[in-house]
């Protein structure tokens, strides 16, 4: 870490500093600069300023002790009367990286009447299931939640605390993280956990142009939240073990200034993340009549359609059926993509657990760096001649 500091006894307010920042993060107040938020410490000013006022020093950050922080906590979202997938996913993902380390894998439950779903996390493969039940945390209060949250971590302390990106999610992770000082990397597509036990957080930057590797060096926990989909759940298990650890609501949970009035749901809709057997249209496609075609072909095959987002951008479908960065992730068992090239913002979302097939013209398409089965041919021919198979099959 480096910050700016200006001697006052040698500062004779000439503003040759202010004038060569290029970021304008010099204001001179009172014939003294003062510098605003918009300082890269870039240390230019240190270079224009005549009298050798300005200095740039490099402040020491101190290291966390790592060894004080063990195993990974998963949150574990109530969602709609469930445990959210994405919670079991995760804990799927958290048992893998713990077993690299020796750690073990622990799950917390906020809630109110949340002991039907601590007996049912004890199916999945944690050591511990924290709780916190409270007719109090009916409703997801970030305030009350994050309190709950904060005083486990603090009891338990874990080293990597994942949570799913889900609405409830995406409130609560940075609201813990900026408690705890430390990093948090959201929507992370893949999870590495090195030796020495940071967390290497893999994730599309840059518009998804790049891979970035996240590292929470300096600092504990490490929060990371990822997609529904993303990952992939363990079988659960018939044997139930983990202990189940009630906690005590922290002081003043209870007594929020955020009063839950009503709540209500909105109908469920379904998703293409929930679908098994997906048929995507590209920018291949000619005309908007002809996602007729991958709408019939989906439908023979008792699965879903969805695009690209070249597609929804022409306003020939709505965005909830783009997959991609800028969509939906998706990990049906079967995709058959027709007329997309594979661009990475498209293909980090797009997951099959079996089979992805690909129709492209192009041999050189990115799309068959991922496919398993790659059909270089017109998607005109090949699709109205699936579709033909498929009825006479039907027959
Ligand atoms: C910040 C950001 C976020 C983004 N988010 C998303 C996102 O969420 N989802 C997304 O999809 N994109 C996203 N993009 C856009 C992405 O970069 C690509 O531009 C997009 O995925 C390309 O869509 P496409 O493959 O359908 O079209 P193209 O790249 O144009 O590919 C069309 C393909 O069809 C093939 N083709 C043409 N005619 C035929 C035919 N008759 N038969 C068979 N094949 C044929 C061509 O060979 C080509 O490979 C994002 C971009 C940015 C910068």
């Amino acid at each position: 870490m480096a910050k700016i500091a200006v001697l006052d006894r040698k500062c004779t307010g000439c503003g040759a500093c202010a004038s060569a920042c290029p970021f304008g993060a010099i204001d001179m107040k009172e014939g003294r600069p003062e510098m605003n938020a918009a300082c890269r410490v870039c240390g230019i000013c240190v270079k224009a300023c005549p009298q050798k006022a300005i200095l740039r020093l490099e402040t020491k950050t101190a290291s966390v002790d790592k060894t004080q922080w063990r195993d990974i906590l998963v949150f574990a979202e109530i969602s709609g009367g469930r445990l959210h997938p994405v919670s079991l996913e995760l804990i799927g993902k958290a048992r893998e990286l713990a077993a690299g380390v020796g750690y073990q894998v622990k799950a917390l439950l906020i809630g109110s009447e949340a002991e039907p779903f601590a007996q049912e996390l004890r199916h999945w493969g944690v050591s511990q299931i924290a709780v916190y039940d409270d007719p109090a945390l009916g409703y997801f209060r970030a305030d009350a939640y994050a309190a709950c949250a904060e005083d486990y971590i603090k009891y338990a302390k874990p080293s990597v605390v994942l949570v799913g990106a889900t609405s409830l999610g995406r409130s609560l992770a940075p609201r813990l993280a900026t408690r705890f000082h430390t990093g948090l990397t959201a929507d992370c597509t893949r999870l590495e956990l090195r030796e020495n036990t940071d967390l290497v957080q893999i994730r599309p930057a840059f518009g998804g142009n790049i891979m970035a590797q996240i590292i929470t060096t300096n600092t504990r926990p490490q929060f990371a939240t990822v997609r529904y989909k993303v990952m992939n759940a363990p079988a659960r298990s018939e044997a139930a073990a983990g202990e189940i650890l009630r906690r005590k609501l922290p002081a003043g949970v209870a007594a929020s200034p955020v009063t839950c009035v009503s709540v209500t749901p909105i109908p469920p809709k379904r998703s293409i993340s929930d679908a098994e057997i997906l048929v995507v249209g590209g920018r291949g496609l000619q005309k908007e009549a002809d996602l007729d075609m991958i709408r019939e072909l989906a439908s023979l095959l008792g699965g879903d359609w969805a695009v690209s987002r070249p597609l929804v951008e022409k306003g020939w479908a709505t965005n909830d059926r783009q997959i991609g960065l800028s969509g939906r992730t998706v990990r049906p068992r079967l995709i058959i993509t027709c007329g997309v090239s594979g661009a990475i913002q498209f293909t980090s979302c797009m997951n099959a657990r079996d089979h992805i097939v690909s129709i492209n013209t192009d041999p050189d398409a990115p799309i068959f760096g991922v496919a398993h089965v790659a059909i270089v041919e017109d998607l005109y021919t090949v699709v109205p001649q699936l579709i033909r198979r498929l009825k006479e099959e039907a027959k």
